[in-house]
């Protein structure tokens, strides 16, 4: 899963894009050709234009929308790091976020019922929660 995730990095998603537009212009392009033809009077030229365009359209809004869903679900990977600490005279429990340097069983911060030195009991990830 996470493999999956890293190779779609930055490099490839731009490229994604990149290819995406370069579609959008052609088939703009192919519009206008299908157009000029059609004024000339040239219809099955200017119908296998926007055959074309249309196609073009179609597929690069496909990369864009998959694209679109690509990072949503990179986003909603990233999980979220809670620090637990406990307090082993009155039995206190807060949970709080993770913060740089907390690991189990080091001594945190006092209490705030009895002022004692509290404990760090456990840290876990949590995935962000959306439906
Ligand atoms: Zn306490």
């Amino acid at each position: 899963m996470e493999e999956r995730g890293r190779t779609l990095g930055l490099g490839s998603l731009m490229t994604f894009i990149i290819l995406a537009l370069i579609l959008l212009f052609f088939s703009i392009f192919l519009i206008y050709r299908s157009m000029t033809a059609y004024v000339q009077g040239d219809l099955p030229v200017s119908f296998s234009y926007l055959i074309f365009s249309l196609m073009g359209l179609i597929l690069s809004s496909y990369f864009l929308m998959h694209l679109k869903n690509a990072r949503l679900r990179a986003a909603k990977k990233v999980p979220s790091v809670f620090t637990m600490v406990e307090c082993l005279q009155c039995g206190f429990k807060n949970i709080r976020s993770f913060q740089k340097g907390d690991y189990v069983l080091k001594r945190a911060e006092g209490c705030p019922k009895c002022s004692q030195s509290m404990l760090i009991t456990s840290i876990y990830a949590e995935a962000e929660q959306k439906p």
